[in-house]
């Protein structure tokens, strides 16, 4: 709800606006939600909002294996089962035992299904290792990392198999002019790359914690957008969006394990030698053969060395 009028919204206001029966304390939490969002917003126009909860509101509870939410309504408070995924348990169980702080939660409802997001604060503390890792992100490897003399390839073979698959139907599609049919491809394809970034993140992320790694370095690529205008541009983007995905998932996970994350200029990467000569044509695809010295190497992993050593120096 946008009300003209919105900075002196009450909770009277809301309910002539509102079929739904909640109490006094859900119904401010909207509304102050609402405000901290009016900032953004030009139109004057209604929109839905889902219902918020501050965390007196909003109960965790964990009974066996199984974790419920319980809310009040007008009525009575009413507990919900929720299904949760391991890595969701992780953050609940911390919310039960106080190592991190439950903050306001938003109840919504996307394609027939209901969700609770709840935000959580919690310390992280910096780790004192020193080591840099460099994470080169690519087509044929889907990522390289590299610390000191370790190194380790993650494979985005499949991942490049089943983007090409959609890609191809995508074409097919886009001569037809179908962009609706397109976007809704994408999205099936956004979830299952989503899924796998989540995985190869966490991967690279425990391999650094494993290696006493305190930085990770990665390259600074822009000119990334998630949602193509055409389906031209669909085919075009669909690679860097996927890139730029797993880097934020990467800094994230590395983040909140104490990592510094330091972004690196792109420019010859994969072109420099570690005698320092560059050129274009030190790389074949993926072998690095250096013209001047005869040094040889995956291309990918002198990236990530490259990117470790920051070579053309930090990103704006
Ligand atoms: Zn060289």
């Amino acid at each position: 709800m946008n009300h003209p009028k919105l900075n002196q919204a009450t909770s009277k206001l809301f309910k002539a606006f509102s079929s739904q029966r909640f109490p006094s304390a859900v119904v401010n939490q909207t509304i102050r939600e609402v405000k901290s969002q009016k900032k953004n917003q030009k139109a004057k126009t209604f929109q839905k909002r889902w219902c918020c909860f501050n965390n007196q509101n909003l109960k965790i509870v964990k009974k066996g294996d199984f974790y419920t939410v319980s809310f009040p309504t007008l009525e009575k408070r009413i507990g919900v089962p929720v299904v949760t995924r391991p890595y969701q348990e992780a953050w609940l169980n911390r919310l039960l035992d106080g190592t991190a702080k439950q903050g306001a939660a938003k109840l919504y409802k996307k394609r027939k299904k209901w969700y609770l997001a709840i935000s959580i604060t919690f310390e992280v503390k910096p780790r004192h290792e020193t080591k840099v890792m460099g994470v080169d992100v690519g087509l044929r490897y889907i990522a390289v990392a590299s610390v000191g003399t370790k190194s380790r390839f993650f494979k985005g073979n499949r991942c490049a198999f089943v983007r090409r698959r959609y890609a191809a139907l995508r074409r097919r599609l886009g001569q037809a002019k179908k962009l609706q049919m397109i976007r809704k491809i994408g999205r099936k394809e956004s979830r299952w790359m989503k899924d796998q970034n989540h995985k190869i993140s966490r991967q690279i992320v425990n391999f650094a914690l494993a290696n006493g790694v305190g930085v990770i370095r990665m390259e600074e690529l822009t000119g990334i957008r998630k949602r193509a205008t055409s389906a031209k541009e669909a085919g075009r983007s669909l690679h860097a969006w996927a890139f730029h995905q797993l880097q934020t998932m990467i800094a994230y996970k590395a983040e909140m394990a104490g990592i510094r994350v330091e972004w690196v200029n792109p420019t010859y990467t994969s072109q420099a030698c570690k005698c320092g000569h560059r050129e274009k044509g030190n790389r074949h695809g993926i072998h690095f053969q250096c013209k001047k010295c005869g040094y040889t190497i995956h291309a990918d992993l002198n990236g990530a060395i490259n990117i470790a050593k920051a070579i053309s120096g930090f990103a704006v």
